[in-house]
């Protein structure tokens, strides 16, 4: 993906609720958090290029690039909130059950 991708993510709704939970639960702080109010509030064009990639950086890869720790697989959007507190388990592996 390139840098304003990551950005662009924004219009699609599980990432939006996504970054409306960091934000209300206060995982973000500083610049990371100003730039995710930002982009929760329409003014994703006005990010600077540094901005985005603090966006990416601190944002995205930091709390949702992950996969789950036991299993490697992606962990789904609907499962990321949760996953953030049970140590990046997917929800299979979280509940136990077998594919
Ligand atoms: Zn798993």
């Amino acid at each position: 993906m390139n840098l304003w991708d990551y950005v662009r993510l924004r219009h699609d709704r599980p990432f939006r609720e996504f970054l409306k939970h960091l934000v209300d639960y206060k995982h973000l702080k500083g610049a990371a958090l100003d730039i995710t109010k930002m982009i929760l509030a329409g003014d994703s064009h006005k990010l600077s290029i540094k901005q985005a990639q603090v966006f990416r950086d601190f944002v995205y890869y930091k709390y949702y690039n992950k996969r789950c720790r036991k299993c490697k697989k992606s962990i789904y959007w609907d499962e990321m909130s949760e996953a953030l507190y049970n140590g990046y388990l997917c929800g299979k592996c979280y509940w136990g059950y077998e594919e």
